[in-house]
């Protein structure tokens, strides 16, 4: 078995991993890096391509090969929400004036390609799928060769959270010949979920006690879901006030279709209510001008370069009074919200002194440091591959698991034999 690193290797962003046997050439995900577009430098000749879940740093490359016959495989969720993502790349492309040689229906071709079943048989390959507990159909992919077996977390998370179950470990084979493991959180700790969510609340209330704003930028897929469905289980709870609550996007209104459809996919508790992504608290409306004011809102972009989150931020990062709230770990370089972090927005050619309160309260779906030891302590791999990190969160958790397993940090297009 082949192993190359063409992307995501040190670094977080356009992951592609593929893996060759005599029988078969695999790319395991097949991601763009999301602030530079589609990349037409990808592995070809391929037999398939196996996506492990929607987010386009994963899925985002597979257009380019709409055109040809490759299989692609991943879960019935992942299939949905990728075409969504797709038609929005293309329509995001197009606006910004980028040349893109795709439409919507090279998305709609793409989607016949897909294969969808959790366990299946390519020639000389078995590949299996288990939920990975990241997002909506997030799977963790198990490769049996004739002669290896490989197991490919994509991103994932081992603690349960609102509305998703963390990945069963139990349910995962033991001692692949290779691991090849996220390490996103690879240095880092972080504090429980339920304090992270109490910090996130009780800084929504100071503001809605001084009368302010909240804006909560928020990607349109899983973080819109779940954030909306926080806020408005909360105010349902009074644990938060009744204050005026929206959230602002048409890209999530499509997705949030999904979490109904594949509703089985989620958390018992969510799985047996009707409606759990029908609010009743937090209204939808389409145009900033509908708001409020006061008024908490959710809204993309996640990262604050377009839309909603873009004009709200501009409109309240100079007034004191107004909270912002970044849900994410990483920010990408010279996007609104680091810069609003470091103090200065601009907007329109404006300089903008930000007042308001920039908090940074990190709610995410992979697995840290103290996980990630755990999960290969568990798994017992014989060789370790760590990806999608940068390089310091790859090395701090390549020296704590040196001891239980060789461990490797591939450089990009970096090769292995088996
Ligand atoms: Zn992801």
């Amino acid at each position: 078995m082949k192993i190359t690193f063409n992307g995501g290797a040190r670094e977080v962003g356009g992951s592609c991993t593929v893996v060759e046997t005599e029988d078969a050439r695999v790319a395991l995900d097949y991601g763009i890096k999301v602030d530079e577009g589609l990349s037409y430098n990808m592995p070809g000749n391929l037999d398939a391509v196996i996506v492990s879940h929607a987010h386009l740093d994963h899925s985002g490359n597979l257009l380019t090969i709409a055109d040809k016959k490759v299989v692609v495989i991943g879960s019935r969720a992942t299939r949905d929400i990728t075409s969504e993502l797709l038609q929005d790349l293309i329509k995001i492309q197009k606006m910004k004036g980028n040349a893109v040689p795709y439409n919507f229906q090279d998305v709609s071709k793409l989607s016949e390609l897909w294969l969808t079943r959790q366990s299946l048989a390519l020639p000389g390959v078995e590949v299996s799928q288990y939920p990975a507990g990241h997002v909506l159909g997030a799977n963790m992919v198990h490769l049996k060769t004739r002669d290896n077996t490989l197991l490919y977390t994509g991103d994932f998370c081992v603690h349960d959270t609102e509305i998703l179950d963390g990945v069963d470990v139990d349910a995962l084979p033991r001692e692949p010949d290779v691991l090849i493991m996220e390490s996103t959180y690879g240095g880092t700790s972080r504090p429980k979920r339920e304090e992270l969510v109490k910090s996130l609340f009780s800084k929504i209330r100071e503001t809605m006690k001084r009368g302010g704003n909240i804006l909560i930028p928020a990607f349109a897929f899983h973080r819109i879901q779940e954030m909306t469905r926080r806020i408005d289980l909360a105010m349902g709870a009074k644990l938060l006030p009744r204050y005026n609550a929206y959230y602002i996007s048409g890209l999530a209104q499509r997705i949030t279709q999904y979490y109904h459809d594949y509703k089985s996919l989620l958390s018992k508790q969510v799985n047996k209510q009707a409606t759990p992504f029908k609010f009743q608290r937090v209204r939808r409306v389409r145009r900033t001008e509908q708001i409020k004011e006061p008024a908490i809102v959710i809204c993309t972009s996640g990262f604050g370069h377009a839309g909603a989150s873009r004009a709200l931020l501009s409109k309240w990062a100079g007034n004191e009074d107004d909270t912002v709230i970044i849900n994410t770990g990483y920010l990408p370089p010279n996007s609104p919200l680091i810069m609003a972090k470091e103090g200065k927005i601009v907007d329109n050619g404006k300089s903008i002194n930000v007042k308001a309160d920039i908090e940074q309260i990190e709610l995410s779906g992979h697995a840290d440091q103290e996980e990630l030891i755990d999960f290969v302590k568990t798994i017992k791999p014989k060789r370790t591959f760590l990806i999608h990190g940068n390089l310091d969160q790859a090395q701090a958790l390549s020296e704590k698991i040196s001891k239980y397993t060789d461990v490797e940090i591939p450089n990009k297009n970096e090769s292995f034999e088996i």
